[in-house]
């Protein structure tokens, strides 16, 4: 297994001058219901401050206030809202799916929708409850063969059958290669399968380890993929990325607030174009 470096980080380009906001691509995230709604929050600020040139939120109407007021940047769909959801779901370049959804059955029913509307030129990021979700209907939820799932071990168990302590190398790889998805497997060191190669990541700290801080990480990854290549080198760079911003934060910080992370994003990303 390869350790990514400071390399990976080269995908970030220059932004051309004649461009406008559909050149950066157009993320739509689907989740936060009325309890979790902070998790998606965190997936949202992640996700604009990389970059995503137009970014929508599909969610649960209880967060559509405290969204707004956090991230005006970001446009707000009502999850119930069925036609708007259609139209909104059609323009996506990138959909982020889970973070905060929950596993009740109205989760379980967006997650069907999502996956029956999702077109082939579209890249689906499934996180959180939606891994979940998918490990308990396999067979009723077929995700495109392009899907990247980002679990961290306790959801890679449920998705892969591999019980924690046996999530080897080589398991997690045979696992990877029969699920036909890019599997970000999170942990203290976390590792990157893909149809082309394994890669572990070298950077992060404990202090990374509170909740939102995997929210966040999908955010980056849904933003990078809406603006930079649909290949697992914008995943590898994403994944750097979040830590490495961490661990400078970490530098002066106990804890490493996820939001922090996401703040510090576009000041980082200038100083790696
Ligand atoms: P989640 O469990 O979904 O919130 O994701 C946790 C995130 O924090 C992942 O990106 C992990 O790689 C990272 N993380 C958590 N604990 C540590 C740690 N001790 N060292 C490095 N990274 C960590
Ligand atoms: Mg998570």
């Amino acid at each position: 297994m390869q350790s990514l470096t400071k390399q990976c980080l080269s995908i970030i380009k220059t932004r051309p001058q004649e461009s406008h906001k559909g050149t950066f691509g157009r993320t739509v995230l689907v989740g936060g219901n009325a309890q979790f709604g902070g998790a998606i929050m965190m997936s949202t600020e992640a996700c604009v401050n990389a970059g995503s040139g137009l970014t929508t939120v599909v969610t649960d109407s209880k967060n559509h206030q405290a969204l707004h007021a956090r991230m005006p940047e970001a446009m707000t769909v009502d999850w119930q809202d069925k036609e708007v959801c259609d139209a909104v779901l059609a323009s996506a370049d990138v959909i982020l799916m889970g973070p905060g959804l929950g596993e009740d059955e109205k989760s379980r029913e967006l997650l069907t929708y999502v996956l029956q509307e999702q077109t082939e030129d579209q890249l689906l990021v499934i996180d959180g409850s939606a891994i979940t979700l998918v490990a308990q209907n396999n067979e009723q939820l077929p995700y495109p063969k392009q899907t990247i799932f980002t679990p961290h071990q306790m959801e890679w168990q449920r998705l892969s059958g591999i019980k924690i302590a046996d999530q080897t190398e080589e398991m997690n790889q045979a696992i990877q290669q029969k699920l036909e998805a890019t599997i970000v497997l999170k942990s203290h060191r976390t590792e990157i399968y893909s149809n082309t190669g394994c890669f572990y990541n070298p950077l992060g700290n404990p202090g990374m380890a509170t909740g939102g801080t995997g929210d966040t990480l999908a955010g980056i990854i849904a933003g990078f993929l809406a603006q930079f290549p649909h290949s697992v080198d914008t995943i590898n760079a994403a994944v750097y990325l979040h830590s490495y911003i961490a661990d400078q934060i970490a530098h002066d910080n106990y804890v490493v607030l996820p939001t922090k992370i996401s703040q510090a994003l576009p000041y980082w990303m200038k100083k790696f174009e």
